[in-house]
């Protein structure tokens, strides 16, 4: 069982795949203003990830932390108004072969590869691609997936299929 966590509203912030709107009446919810100044940054932050990964977010404030660049320990409780937290039961790898990558798969992959592409190392436009395309037998299994940006995955692909 593998624990996630959505912001609740995401929709709230206009989100484009570049940049993410923040409702400036953020500042009149007594929520947000009961936040301390720490956990206001985190938020902020944290929303930024989310932007990036699709609002869906690993439960390890460790790892969370490492991946916005905390310098304070991330307390995801004192959040808890912002967020909903959810478990993924992991599916059976047959299951999950003829299946698009889930949810869960893609933030694990997104995390493990600190949300970064794994040829430039860019944060841009972000896709889980398959290294081992499905056409060619390969699973949507975390080891079969990796985190690429739009422009490395679109050259990868250029290189897979020749030129007719
Ligand atoms: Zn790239």
């Amino acid at each position: 069982m593998v624990d996630y966590f959505s912001f609740r509203n995401f929709r709230q912030f206009e989100r484009s795949r570049r940049e993410l709107r923040l409702p400036c009446d953020l500042l009149n919810d007594e929520r947000f203003r009961c936040l301390t100044d720490t956990q206001k940054a985190h938020l902020l932050c944290l929303l930024l990830l989310a932007a990036r990964m699709d609002n869906v977010l690993p439960n390890r404030p460790a790892k969370l932390g490492g991946l916005i660049g905390a310098t304070d320990s991330v307390d995801l409780s004192g959040l808890s108004d912002f967020i909903s937290v959810f478990s993924v039961e992991r599916a059976p790898s047959q299951y999950s072969e003829s299946r698009p990558v889930s949810d869960a798969a893609r933030a694990a992959v997104m995390v493990r590869d600190g949300a970064r592409c794994r040829c430039c190392r860019s944060a841009r436009n972000l896709e889980i691609d398959h290294i081992v395309p499905v056409s060619k037998g390969g699973t949507s299994e975390e080891g079969n997936l990796q985190t690429l940006c739009r422009r490395c995955n679109r050259r990868k692909w250029k290189k897979l299929v020749p030129r007719i």
